[in-house]
This record gives C-alpha cells, sequence and structure tokens, in this order.
C-alpha cells in the first residue's frame, strides 16, 4: 500500500509563470512533480489523486544555486537552514576561499549520513591542502616535492567527491603561494574535470595583476574559471569596472572558460581595525590611508559599539562634526574607548561603488552568489536572492527576470557540472522555488542580518516542500552532489 501511494504521489503546480532558468521568457504552464523529478510541463488537466498548488500571479523557477556558501559550520546545528531556503537557495556549493573540510570523502559521508534540507557540493579548498602539507611551516614559497604533495592531495579529494578547487589567494596561508604552485594545484583539480574557484590575491589597490594571474592560471592549467565575488573594492580601481571586464572578455575569446559571481552589496560590515591594514590604527597617516581608501569618513558608519551607543548609524564624518574634531582623530577615538572595553567598534565600509556592480551584473557570464551562509552577519546571508530580484530586476531594471533566474540557476549549475539541475524541464530533479515577483525583496539588514525576506512562497527540494507560507516544513531531503 505504501510503495503504491509513493508511486502515485504526484503535486501539479497550476497557472504559473515558469521561468526555467534558460533566460527564455517566462511562459503560463502547468508543472507536475512526480516523486523527486519533473514528470511533465504543459497545458495537461491535474489529475483527481493529484495535489494541485495554485500558483497564479506566481513565478515558478529551478531552485537557486548558491556557488559561493559558508554553511558549512551551520549544518550541523541548524539542518533546516532557514535563512538559506527562506531565499529559494536548494542547492550550495561548500569549501570556498581555499578553505573546506578534510578529508574531504568522510565528510560527504557524514553528510549523507545527515541530510539537511538543501543539497549540497563541495570544493577541495587549496589552503586546507596547503597545511596539511607544510603545517605551521608556511610563511614561505613552496618546495617543488611540497606542491607535487599538495597536487596529489587536490586530486586525492577530487576522487574522493570535490567538484573543483577553491583558493583564497588574499588569506595567510595561500598568500605565500605562486602562480606556478597554483598551476600546478589547479593541472591536478583539471584532471578531474574539476574547476577553479578562486578569491583572487587583491581585491583593492592591485586588483588587475592580481586578474592577470587568475587569468594566467586558467591558461596554463586548462582549467575552467570560477572568480569568486568579483569586486573592485578601494578608491584607487572604482569605476573601472569596464576595464576589468574588458581584461576578461579578451581571456574568454582566447578560450579561457571564465565565469565569476558577484555578490549584490556595495559595503562590508567588520571591525573598525580591519580598515588599517598595517594594524597601525592610532597613526594618524595609516588612518588617514585607510579612510582614503574606502572614499572617506562618510563611506564608514558605525553599526554596533556597546561602549558608546550615541556613536551607533553615525558615520565617522558626522561623529568628527558633532565632537568638532577631525575624521582622523575621530576614527582614533573610537578605536581608544573600543581598546578600553576590549570592544571593537563594528563598521559598515563601502567596498564597491553601484556602477561598477550595475556593470558586472549586465554581463551573461556572471552570476549570482551570496558568500553568505547559515548565521552570517552581513544581510547577504539572508537577503542576497530576494534583493536581485527585488532591487535590481523589479526597481532598478538591471535584469529581466529570466535573465536574473539565470544567473540564479542554469549558469551556477554549468559551471558546477549540474546535468539534471538548474533547468526546469521534464526529467530534471524538482528543485523548485515559487516566488512572488510583485513582492519579492530582502530584508535583512546590518543592523538585522537574518532577517528573512518576502515574497518567496514555496520551495521543492528532490520533490519535497522544504519552505511554504513562510516557514520551513521540517523536511531534509538534501542529497549530496557529487561528478
Ligand atoms: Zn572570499
Amino acid at each position: 500500500m505504501h510503495a503504491l501511494l509513493v508511486a502515485l504521489a504526484s503535486t501539479v503546480i497550476i497557472n504559473a509563470q515558469v521561468a526555467d532558468g534558460t533566460g527564455a521568457p517566462l511562459q503560463r504552464a502547468n508543472v507536475r512533480i512526480t516523486d523527486d523529478r519533473i514528470a511533465a510541463i504543459g497545458d495537461f488537466k491535474p489529475a483527481a489523486a493529484d495535489r494541485v498548488i495554485d500558483a497564479e500571479g506566481l513565478v515558478l523557477a529551478p531552485g537557486f544555486i548558491d556557488i559561493h556558501n559558508h554553511s558549512t559550520e551551520g549544518l550541523e546545528r541548524d539542518p533546516l537552514a532557514t535563512t538559506q531556503i527562506a531565499q529559494g537557495i536548494t542547492t550550495v556549493l561548500l569549501g570556498a576561499d581555499g578553505d573546506s573540510p578534510w578529508p574531504i570523502g568522510s565528510w560527504l559521508e557524514a553528510r549523507r549520513r545527515q541530510p539537511v534540507s538543501f543539497n549540497l557540493a563541495v570544493t577541495v579548498g587549496h589552503a586546507t591542502v596547503r597545511e596539511q602539507i607544510m603545517h605551521a611551516d608556511f610563511r614561505r614559497v613552496a618546495r617543488p616535492t611540497e606542491i607535487s604533495a599538495m597536487a596529489r592531495l587536490v586530486e586525492q579529494g577530487m576522487s574522493e567527491g570535490a567538484i573543483g578547487l577553491s583558493s583564497g589567494l588574499e588569506y595567510d596561508v595561500a598568500s605565500y603561494s605562486n602562480t606556478d604552485e597554483m598551476v600546478a594545484v589547479a593541472t591536478a583539480a583539471a584532471k578531474h574535470n574539476g574547476f577553479y574557484m578562486t578569491h583572487i590575491r587583491d581585491e583593492a589597490d592591485r586588483a588587475f595583476p592580481a586578474l592577470e594571474e587568475v587569468i594566467a592560471i586558467g591558461e596554463r592549467a586548462h582549467i575552467p574559471i570560477e572568480h569568486s565575488h568579483i569586486k573592485l573594492g578601494t578608491v584607487s580601481v572604482w569605476n573601472k569596472a569596464d576595464e576589468y571586464v574588458r581584461m576578461i572578455e579578451t581571456a574568454r575569446r582566447n578560450g579561457v572558460d571564465y565565469l565569476a559571481d558577484c555578490y549584490p552589496y556595495d559595503a562590508w560590515y567588520s571591525t573598525i581595525k580591519v580598515l588599517v591594514p598595517d594594524k597601525e590604527y592610532e597613526s594618524p597617516e595609516s588612518v588617514q590611508e585607510a579612510l582614503d581608501d574606502v572614499g572617506g569618513p562618510g563611506n564608514v558608519t558605525i553599526a554596533n559599539f556597546a561602549p558608546n551607543k550615541r556613536y551607533e548609524q553615525q558615520t565617522i564624518a558626522q561623529l568628527a562634526l558633532v565632537e568638532q574634531m577631525d575624521p582622523v582623530q575621530m576614527f582614533i577615538k573610537i578605536v581608544r574607548e573600543g581598546n578600553a572595553a576590549k570592544d571593537d567598534a563594528m563598521v559598515i565600509a563601502k567596498s564597491m561603488t553601484e556602477a561598477d556592480i550595475e556593470l558586472f551584473y549586465k554581463q551573461p557570464w556572471v552570476m549570482v552568489s551570496s558568500d553568505g551562509g547559515i548565521d552570517m552577519a552581513h544581510p547577504r546571508g539572508a537577503g542576497t536572492f530576494p534583493r536581485v530580484l527585488g532591487r535590481f530586476v523589479r526597481e532598478k531594471h538591471w535584469l529581466t527576470l529570466p535573465d536574473a533566474v539565470r544567473k540564479m540557476t542554469s549558469l551556477p549549475a554549468q559551471r558546477m557540472g549540474l546535468r539534471d539541475r538548474g533547468t526546469l524541464r521534464e526529467g530534471t530533479f524538482a528543485d523548485l522555488v515559487l516566488f512572488d515577483p510583485q513582492t519579492v525583496i530582502d530584508r535583512a539588514t546590518f543592523a538585522k542580518p537574518q532577517e528573512l525576506p518576502v515574497g518567496i512562497q514555496i520551495v521543492f527540494v528532490n520533490g519535497e516542500i522544504v519552505w511554504n507560507d513562510g516557514r520551513p516544513t521540517g523536511s531534509k531531503p538534501g542529497r549530496v552532489l557529487t561528478h
């Protein structure tokens, strides 16, 4: 009896405007889900036994695929991943920025035993394998024997189920690598049909040489590139996205399979001290340079500061005016007050210009990613996908809705090598999002980064509903995806 019921269990979504993930125009259709797959799309009538969902006025799209997601730590604590499925995310790629679980095989096995609400895949992290080989002695160029050993570990990770190699060349462990090392490990990943996903060496003043390096790695290792959270992060490179795009277009014409992803925010959130790279927080010269890098004291807002709540929600420029002091001295005063209370101020600082974000988003090879995840302290962790649909599509008209959906579905699926996900057609897995294009919007802010978006009505993962009517259903149908 039970088996029979399962075999017959069909859900039919009627009257939906289907965005199929390819970028094709919306098309009105009914969609039948049987077990974990799309069984039919078209103008058919539901049968009497079918469960029917009327999607009048709603858009039905493939589930969103987040190619840069930091939920690794949160999976066990929060397997329903509310902030993720509430955005329509149905698949995530973990292990970004060079930092992955290890060993890959046993970690994936644990994920299979404890499924969560969404599907997941993983990359092998370059810094992770570098540390396996060099241990604490990583602050130098690696020897040829060490590089070969790293390449072997990358191959091991790939054969245990990783789908690519990630790097974070701006971070401590990887920052000591040179290009030859990266070519060697990327070549190892390419042997197993992997791609190279990279947080490049510099997203600020040296963003252009860093881009040249990625292109060289793609050419020399013959590996597809995923440029993580593409960004021009300081004043000296602001508004140069056209030049950046031209360099990438040239590489693409020369045969490099180059894609990138971009999160839809123009600011970062961290401690006030992060602004000062040389760590001379009380040096007027260093502080002046730090403020110049982000476009001046008007671009730094104190978000949280328990020792002096009066500063919150004010920019350093505003505070300097009130206190009648130079912005540099104001900055130093806030640092000192934080030191005295052992509680540094948290700031929101401008990282990108809107013009650069718009230009990146308009490139057909740029997809949406969150760089967020469960428990992220930045609003991108709970807001990214609805933000693009609400602000970039509906309000600013930067993108058409089908194009935005493509950047959330088939484009990441293409890079990840997922053949049966990311497009809505007969036979693919029923990872689906039903949303209201008139109301969908993010609500997460720097003050309330976990605030859930609105307008995402129903989310299916492998044919099961995980999100409905503003809350998780408790289902955990997510799978581990490998090549
Ligand atoms: Zn990163």
